[in-house]
């Protein structure tokens, strides 16, 4: 079999396109800007357009586009992708691009289309099942059964970023408590972080402002020297909190 084949990658801020033989060698690569803000058409223009280029205007046998949400499997219209403008919902994609490139098109969300590239041509190359994590802004992945990535019947098996972890867990976005995603994920451990740093801060100004107000007696669980503007090394860091603590809690 020879030909040549198409991949794309449409993320919300840069599309990367690649240019691939038969056996999945990659000989041409480009990445440019989504502009997602121009909507749909516009984007789906300069994929046509990125697939032209790559391809020097010669025929290619097939394109995938690894897209960032749910699509309908059958007819390659977008469902839902919840962080492009628009949310990109009923989108005749696959249509559009075929009409106009003139070779068939598939969209799979792009969690799914990682873990086929892993399955084929990465770490999954000699597994029977495996269960691939995407860890980014969120948590996505694909799922990977008898050596065949499993979709389901709305494409979204394998998204592992809102299995329930912890039942009783913060409410997360979708409506549901404890997600692998709401607990685990980068922004998820960045604003748990926050909160004990929040927690510290007041702990601290509390123990201040009880011992300034009420004596040396209090306020010891810190250990704070007794004039706080002349303790040395402690006493800057307290400024520093009381500073950063008058800032936020008024
Ligand atoms: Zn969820």
């Amino acid at each position: 079999m020879n030909g040549m084949f198409a991949g794309v990658d449409l993320g919300g801020t840069k599309i990367a396109g690649a240019l691939a033989d038969a056996d999945g060698r990659i000989v041409r690569t480009e990445t440019i800007p989504t502009q997602s803000h121009e909507g749909p058409g516009a984007v789906l223009a300069r994929i046509a357009q990125l697939v032209a280029d790559l391809s020097g205007g010669a025929r290619i046998d097939a394109l995938g586009v690894g897209v960032p949400g749910l699509v309908d499997l059958g007819t390659g219209t977008t469902l839902f992708f919840p962080n492009l403008p628009t949310q990109w919902r009923g989108v005749p994609a696959a249509a559009t691009l075929r009409g106009r490139l003139g070779c068939p098109v598939l969209l799979l969300n792009d969690c799914r289309a990682a873990t086929l590239g892993e399955l084929h041509y990465g770490l999954g190359r000699g597994v029977r099942d495996m269960v691939l994590f995407m860890l980014g802004t969120g948590i996505g992945g694909g799922l990977v059964i008898d050596r065949k990535l499993r979709l389901g019947p709305l494409g979204a098996a394998g998204e592992i970023g809102h299995q329930t972890v912890l039942p009783d867990g913060p409410l997360f976005g979708c409506g549901k408590r404890g997600c692998l995603q709401g607990v685990a994920s980068g922004p998820a451990i960045a604003a748990l972080a926050m909160t004990f740093l929040e927690f510290i801060g007041i702990f601290l100004y509390w123990a201040y402002w009880t011992r300034r107000s009420h004596g040396p007696k209090y306020g010891f669980a810190i250990g704070l020297p007794d004039n706080p503007t002349t303790g040395g090394f402690k006493s800057s860091s307290l400024q520093i909190l009381r500073a950063w603590c008058s800032s936020n809690y008024r």
